[in-house]
């Protein structure tokens, strides 16, 4: 009898608890990592970024425009360095090395080369594969670190900014990026600043949102590429929609290709003399223009629906 009661109590306690961890992976899935992007620099990117932050509750921003950050031109928080990224860079032991030269051959980068009674190291070319270290017939290849850049961090009220700065001259920005996004927290809303272009490092930025924000104008140029934006966020199979930028400057043919195309347009931003003014003074113009922090929470709530619907 008491074993019977006990059972039952343990069966409704594991299904009570089973409804609250239900509950709460729901409750988590709301906060959504979003991406925002565009083919090409200058078209209000960190803008929207910004916006969208300091529209919502609390947020967490990642800049990964790693080799020009420039959200914090706008959010002026207090930033320190939280971490300084390294990556392995070969060197040969000349005790051991017999200049063979099958490391070289075999790097693709072409970030070593053997001359003779010398192996010369290109380290902005190196990706880190340790392929050298693997075909070297007689272990002559060991790895000392690299710094290509740093972390740093930093809040403004209820925003959070974690900000890659690739030192200048560096090549490789994938290897901060990836250290970038370890920083993200999915508990909270996330905003990550892609960099400009269509190249791997914004593949990078973009992989493991649950959506992507392209920013584009109204323009032949702005058309061009958020046509080549979409074809890259197609092939990786991300969910994704439009922002169009000062719109008014231009003719509707980014309009006309989204719907199309069906892509969905969830926001006009009006070429404004108001809006260009506040930039023009380092402020996020939701902190002026109030009705607009309801435009982007709205906004965010239809993503939400979006990805929501597409999830379940
Ligand atoms: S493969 Fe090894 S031994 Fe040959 S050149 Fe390279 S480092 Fe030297
Ligand atoms: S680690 Fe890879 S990329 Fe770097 S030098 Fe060796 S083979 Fe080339």
């Amino acid at each position: 009898m008491h074993s019977g009661i006990t059972i039952t109590m343990i069966i409704m306690e594991v299904i009570v608890n089973s409804t609250t961890l239900i509950i709460k992976i729901k409750r988590k899935s709301i906060k959504m990592i979003i991406a925002v992007a565009s083919g090409k620099g200058g078209t209000g990117k960190t803008t929207v970024a910004l916006n969208l932050a300091l529209s919502l509750a609390s947020a967490c921003l990642v800049d990964c425009d790693v080799e020009e950050p420039n959200i914090n031109v706008f959010l002026k928080a207090p930033l320190y360095t939280q971490e300084t990224v390294t990556v392995d860079t070969p060197e040969v032991d000349t005790t051991k090395c017999d200049y063979c030269g099958k490391c070289a051959a075999f790097c693709m980068y072409n970030a070593l080369a053997v001359v003779p009674q010398k192996v010369l190291v290109f380290p902005e070319l190196c990706h880190s594969c340790g392929g050298c270290a693997l075909v070297c017939p007689r272990q002559a290849i060991t790895w000392k670190k690299r710094i290509i850049g740093t972390i740093e961090y930093g809040t403004r009220g209820t925003v959070e900014l974690y900000q890659g700065l690739l030192n200048i001259g560096e090549a490789q920005a994938i290897p901060l990026l990836k250290a970038l996004k370890k920083k993200i927290d999915p508990t909270k809303h996330i905003i990550i600043d892609a960099p400009p272009g269509t190249a791997c490092p914004v593949i990078e930025a973009v992989r493991g949102a649950d959506y992507t924000l392209l920013v584009t104008e109204p323009t032949p140029f702005g058309l061009h590429d958020l046509k080549l934006m979409v074809a890259v966020l197609r092939h990786q199979h991300l969910p994704f929609g439009v922002i169009i930028n000062r719109d008014g400057i231009g003719n509707d043919a980014v309009e006309q290709y989204c719907n199309t195309e069906n892509i969905p347009v969830h926001l006009k931003i009006p070429h404004s003399e108001e809006i260009a003014r506040l930039y023009s003074q380092g402020i996020v113009f939701v902190e002026q223009m109030e009705p607009w922090q309801s435009k982007f929470h709205t906004m965010y709530q239809t993503v939400q629906q979006e990805v929501t619907a597409s999830s379940s």
